[in-house]
């Protein structure tokens, strides 16, 4: 008997698992997948660590969650920079002083406000001698917030690429302000801490699971009566319309497909992250794994490197679900669904997949944390 059998051994299921561990509970990990991991998982592959589904940078402002995850793992100095690759040119991100030098040459913070300042009013005039008073669109919002220049070459070819539909399809409610910064700074997230675990996430999650029996191929749904039977309660992070069998309708996702490549060069594009932001080129991004826990000269220590294209494609069952779509059916949907969680005395809903929530990894560790300093 188990106090716990916890459906899925991504970071909620591996947080918890480590701190009802850490109580003295008794806790069984299943997972459907070959590795434990969930999304943050990594395949060696030539002696590189490869984000399999999609690159994973940490970042947090919170000190506690920090210190957590570097009491289990020490995390390196990465910093996500990417860069946008539109033809030929390329443009630091997000929008700072080294981008709006890239655009239009210009060296002071002033001069850059008054480019998009110009280009804001011009946008301005032209839909108000349209008759246009509030944007109708993504396109017409993105062109109002930074002007023509930065909205083609940056914004529009990726948008539409993303959600595979027109900016002028879109709703505007999608950007509702599009950071910049008027300083030389190409650090992309506004967070004290962030870095990758030095070893890859691999290492955070054993260290997490450590002492804590984990079955893998194992699918909660093929012997589901039979698993509830072995612990006083489940916690699941698997989706929750499937833990429903789907009575109400299947929640739908945005999915990404990624084509992993070795390449026999030590660095080709010399950047984790390069974005492609024209719409003729298929792909949303190039990652270079590498990069991610190798720094300067240590690059060239391999002479390999492993590329993944990325190509932003719609769900359909059988794929990865990855982001939730957040569009008034599948909210209602959700609701639905929720409705009956919350009346499960011995089931607890979490992660992205059963809460239908798009997390980033440090809210997920703080949630749990959360729960067993609440109990
Ligand atoms: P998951 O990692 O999906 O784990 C759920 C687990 O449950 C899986 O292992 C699954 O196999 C298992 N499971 C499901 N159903 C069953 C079943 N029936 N039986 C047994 N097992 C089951 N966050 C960041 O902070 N930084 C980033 O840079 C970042 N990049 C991302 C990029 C992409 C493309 C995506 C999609 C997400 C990204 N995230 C990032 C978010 C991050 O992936 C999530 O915060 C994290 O994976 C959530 O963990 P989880 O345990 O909720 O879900």
């Amino acid at each position: 008997m188990y106090d716990y059998l916890i459906v899925g051994s991504g970071l909620f299921g591996a947080t918890f698992a480590h701190l009802a561990r850490k109580q003295g509970k008794r806790c069984l990990v299943i997972d459907k997948r070959p590795h434990a991991g969930g999304n943050i998982y990594c395949q060696d592959v030539e002696g590189i660590r490869v984000h399999q589904y999609g690159a994973h940078i940490f970042h947090t402002s919170n000190r506690r969650v920090w210190d957590f995850v570097n009491s289990l793992v020490e995390f390196n100095r990465y910093t996500n920079s990417p860069v946008a690759r539109y033809g030929k040119s390329l443009y630091n991100l997000p929008f700072n002083m080294n981008t709006f030098y890239q655009m239009w040459g210009v060296t002071t913070p002033q001069e850059a406000m008054n480019k998009i300042e110009e280009q804001r009013q011009e946008v301005l005039k032209r839909m108000q001698s349209e008759g246009i008073a509030q944007p109708r669109n993504l396109e017409e919002q993105a062109l109002l917030l930074i002007g023509s220049d930065i909205y083609e070459r940056l914004i529009k070819g990726y948008t539409e690429k993303q959600w595979g539909r027109k900016c002028t399809d879109l709703p505007a409610f999608i950007i509702k302000r599009l950071p910049v910064r008027f300083v030389y700074d190409n650090n992309y997230f506004n967070d004290r801490y962030q870095g990758i675990p030095i070893g890859g996430y691999n290492r955070l999650i054993e260290a997490l699971l450590k002492g804590v029996e984990v079955r893998l191929n194992t699918d909660y749904f093929s012997h589901r009566d039979e698993f509830n039977a072995l612990a006083k309660e489940v916690v699941f992070t698997g989706k929750i319309d499937e833990f429903y069998d789907y009575r109400f309708g299947n929640l739908e996702y945005r999915t990404v497909r990624f084509e992993h490549e070795v390449l026999d060069m030590p660095n080709y594009q010399g950047n984790a992250v390069v974005n492609y932001t024209e719409a003729e080129v298929p792909y949303t991004r190039i990652i270079e794994h590498k990069h991610f826990e190798s720094f300067g000269e240590e690059v060239y220590q391999n002479p390999k490197t492993v590329v993944s294209k990325e190509y932003s494609t719609e769900w359909q069952s059988g794929m990865e679900p990855y982001y939730p779509v957040n569009d008034e059916r599948n909210s209602l949907l959700y609701q639905q669904y929720k409705q009956l969680a919350d009346q499960e005395s011995h089931v607890i809903f979490g992660g992205r997949l059963a809460e239908y929530k798009y997390y980033d990894m440090a809210p997920i560790v703080e949630r749990v944390m959360r729960m067993f300093e609440e109990n």
